[in-house]
């Protein structure tokens, strides 16, 4: 018998609600209310969180006491952190706690005041089917798909099916990126038919017809009052890419890998002023707090290799984002805070917790990150891996990645399988942070799996279509063994000829004799069809259908590298484009 005390630390952490975690779980207890909320033990030289938080950037006249805030006389509230502060709890707090069975409404209202949790709910949307949600670390993580039309494909019908097809598939919310096709129609379309929170990155609408270069702060406020008023309830806004900041892009790697923060860092060279959204960013608090939009601090310099990860660029850019949302805040508007990209797994943990300490707390919502560079095709699932460490380590909202990122425009079934990782990724996280009640869906599906009950195995299954289809593709009868070990060597058999498994069967199961499946459903057929690998011909057939859509048939595009003469593309270059990649500086020391 072995002589070793097991660690105990798990006693304090619930995930499952009537068994507590298993004993080697080394989560913190529980802390709402308090800079943890629900955290990962810190490995040494960690950033400690910030002692800071949303009461202490009140507005100007504002007054604390206690857990409430008086404001000037006459002042009408309108966001969430507004009604947060005045100590109001309002119908989308009460929504929200009722779809986090851990928390009470009046916890909701606390972190929302704190500015550790947002409610993106736009007023506009909220008069549509927006089932409110929250993004904070004190409540479950959640995920998010990205969609959107591109020049080159997709229309709103197929967007809106995607929509669709992402809220079935576990979507929290949906950020519609197009930058094609009829934008204000699609944007419309996707908030009128979405129950789940709708985000944008405006600068894509802002510069469909002009150059960057033509880009005005009358047309940014214009932008952003038309989406607002269309009832987006996000915005990525890229406010915290500084002219100061831009020297630091040419030590990288990759430079800048996100399209907004790309277009504005040419914005400010050509122009050789500050970025506008940083320098008008008052103005676009105040549009924002009319509809109550939430923000997104976009990650401009967020890095695109590990090789970049951590670097000057990236956390310059996120302390400006922890400056701007002391800004925001004062202003009344919810803030989330966006973040990297590509990260070597041993520096995940110090991202997040560097952000909760600049940022005091406000909810970081993460792209990925990616763990490894060179697994294209797969980066759902180098993203998911690193998704799962940030989601633990502190991020509160995570941005999925489909098999299709840097190569192509995700289709449906890319979009089904980034909801899948992604929903692995936040589950696997709750589980481990203790999330109380996250661990009894797993608890169940265990009991299921060890009475042999395949109905009820795929039943708890996320996706019990693929589970079951898989099954029955090698044996469609309901055995007390599957095809994977067959009879003979089935532990879980053996096992439960050994001990009786407590659960049993599900109630009302009764087994008299071996029992064939019911037919699959189309659905399940589809998935079993799917399996076979794609042919070479019909590789081709796929590539060549792109080719048309390009205008490219029976050669590259036209738009192709390869078919600029270099003594073009260097005049092109020098007509049109600014080059960042000047001739690095060498300084003394080297
Ligand atoms: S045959 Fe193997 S995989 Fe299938 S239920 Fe038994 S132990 Fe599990």
């Amino acid at each position: 018998m072995s002589t070793r005390t097991l660690p105990l630390r798990g006693a304090a952490n619930p995930s499952s609600l009537r068994d507590g975690t298993n004993p080697g779980s080394f989560a913190n207890a529980p802390n709402l209310g308090g800079a943890l909320t629900f955290s990962s033990p810190d490995t040494p030289g960690m950033p400690q969180p910030s002692d800071k938080t949303a009461w202490d950037f009140l507005p100007p006249g504002w007054r604390r006491e206690g857990d409430r805030a008086i404001a000037p006389a006459g002042f009408v509230p309108i966001t969430q952190l507004e009604h947060a502060r005045l100590g109001t709890v309002t119908p989308e707090m009460k929504r929200v706690a009722e779809r986090e069975p851990h928390l009470s409404a009046e916890q909701v209202r606390s972190e929302v005041a704190a500015g550790r949790m947002i409610i993106p709910a736009n007023t506009q949307h909220l008069q549509h089917a927006l089932e409110p949600m929250c993004i904070g670390r004190a409540s479950k993580t959640k995920i998010n798909a990205n969609m959107g039309a591109s020049p080159v494909s997709s229309s709103t019908d197929e967007e809106v099916e995607k929509l669709k097809w992402a809220e079935r598939w576990g979507a929290d919310t949906v950020m519609d990126l197009s930058t094609g096709g009829n934008l204000d129609e699609c944007r419309q379309a996707i908030i009128r038919n979405s129950r789940v929170p709708i985000g944008t990155v405006p600068i894509y609408s802002m510069i469909i017809g002009r150059k960057i270069e033509d880009l005005s702060v009358e047309v940014i406020m214009a932008s952003l009052r038309q989406q607002a008023e269309q009832g987006v309830d996000y915005f990525t806004i890229h406010a915290g890419v500084l002219r100061e900041h831009l020297p630091f892009v040419q030590r990288r790697l990759i430079g800048i890998v996100s399209r907004g923060g790309s277009l504005l860092a040419k914005w400010m060279l050509v122009h050789g002023k500050q970025n506008p959204m940083y320098a008008h960013f008052d103005e676009i608090c105040e549009i924002m707090r009319q509809y109550d939009v939430s923000f997104s601090l976009g990650d401009g310099l967020r890095p695109g290799g590990l090789a970049d990860a951590s670097d000057e660029a990236q956390l310059s850019e996120l302390a400006t984002l922890g400056e701007l949302t002391e800004k925001a805040w004062r202003k009344g508007v919810q803030v989330m805070i966006e973040g990297p990209g590509h990260v070597p797994f041993d520096q995940i943990e110090y991202n997040m917790k560097l952000e909760r300490r600049l940022c005091h707390g406000a909810p970081f919502y993460v792209l990925g990150p990616l763990v490894t560079d060179v697994f294209p095709g797969y980066d759902h699932i180098t993203s998911c891996i690193g998704a799962t460490a940030a989601a633990y380590h502190g991020a509160s909202m995570l941005c999925y990645v489909t098999p299709k990122e840097h190569v192509g425009l995700p289709k449906k079934d890319d979009v089904k399988q980034g909801c899948i990782a992604y929903k692995i990724a936040a589950h696997a996280a709750d589980v481990a942070l203790g999330i109380p009640g996250s661990r009894d869906w797993d608890d169940s599906l265990t009991k299921a799996r060890a009475a042999l009950n395949w109905e009820k195995h795929f039943e708890l299954a996320f996706d019990g279509d693929t589970a079951r289809a898989f099954h029955d593709e090698d044996l469609d009868v309901d055995t007390d063994f599957c095809a994977m070990c067959g009879h003979d060597w089935c532990s879980v058999r053996i096992s439960k000829e050994i001990v009786e498994f407590a659960s049993g069967k599900a109630d009302g199961f009764e087994r008299d004799k071996v029992a064939q499946s019911a037919a699959l459903t189309p659905e399940q057929r589809e998935i079993l069809e799917k399996r076979g690998v794609l042919s070479p011909e019909e590789i081709h057939r796929l590539a060549s259908k792109t080719r048309k859509a390009v205008g490219a048939d029976g050669s590259k595009g036209s738009c192709h590298s390869d078919l600029v003469e270099p003594q073009t593309a260097q005049q092109i270059q020098e007509q049109r484009l600014v080059q960042l990649r000047t001739k690095p500086e060498v300084s003394a020391a080297e």
